[in-house]
């Protein structure tokens, strides 16, 4: 899950990215309203966490933006803007869920969780694949009811995997929804990850559920997992 954090104040921005890069997510930052703009026509973001007073382009001019272009886009606002009427025109602008600064972090955690969390899985936190279960809320996977120890990168992978279980997912759909803007996407680093999380799977599982397929990419085989 890839998360884009527009926060001018560069202090904040980085503590919320560092959190929730700890929390296993995939996370960019931006300190300009303007620069935010052009990076959500580019890449796609599973959520956008956005202040509204930001230099270059005000926060809620680019969630009216972001309205017209993509109406599915998550948006979460922050904002030290306390008033009932910047969060009415907040929400009513279509942003998912509203925080006002100063917030805690745990807090903005619970709230990033649910926002992911609704497309796929109404109140339930845990997701099934076979033998597989995946805590959204833990961060963890577990096989056969053992935790198995992934890093960030093997985890983020199997979390998108098991959320779109069924589907063929392309490594480009990977990449722009598991790396961040600067990394190098000619790189194998996919196939690397991909490589050690099959074993560690294979280890416990005693197969391999991930299947491959030249064209189409790759498929969590819930039924290889029963
Ligand atoms: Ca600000």
């Amino acid at each position: 899950m890839r998360i884009l954090v527009v926060e001018d104040e560069q202090l904040l921005c980085d503590g919320i990215a560092e959190d929730l890069e700890m929390e296993k997510y995939t996370v960019d930052r931006c300190y300009d309203g303007a620069e935010a703009h052009e990076r959500l026509f580019v890449d796609p973001y599973d959520l956008v966490i956005l202040d509204l007073n930001l230099p270059g382009m005000d926060g809620l001019d680019l969630l009216r933006e972001i309205r017209a272009e993509r109406p599915e886009q998550k948006v979460l606002i922050l904002s030290a803007r306390a008033s009932l009427s910047d969060k009415v025109s907040g929400l009513d602008l279509g942003a998912d869920d509203y925080l006002t600064k100063p917030f805690d972090l745990e807090e903005l955690e619970a709230r990033v969780r649910t926002l992911l969390r609704r497309e796929y899985i109404q109140r339930n936190t845990l997701v099934q694949a076979g033998d597989l279960t995946l805590d959204t809320r833990a961060r963890e996977v577990s096989a056969q009811g053992q935790v198995v120890s992934l890093t960030p990168r093997e985890f983020s992978i199997l979390e998108y995997l098991m959320l779109h279980q069924g589907q063929w997912i392309n490594q480009e759909e990977l990449w722009e929804h598991i790396w961040e803007a600067d990394a190098d996407p000619f790189s194998n680093v996919i196939r690397m990850h991909i490589s050690t999380l099959r074993r560690k799977l294979r280890e416990r599982l005693g197969h391999d559920p991930i299947e491959t397929k030249i064209g189409r990419g790759y498929r969590l085989n819930e039924e290889a997992a029963l």
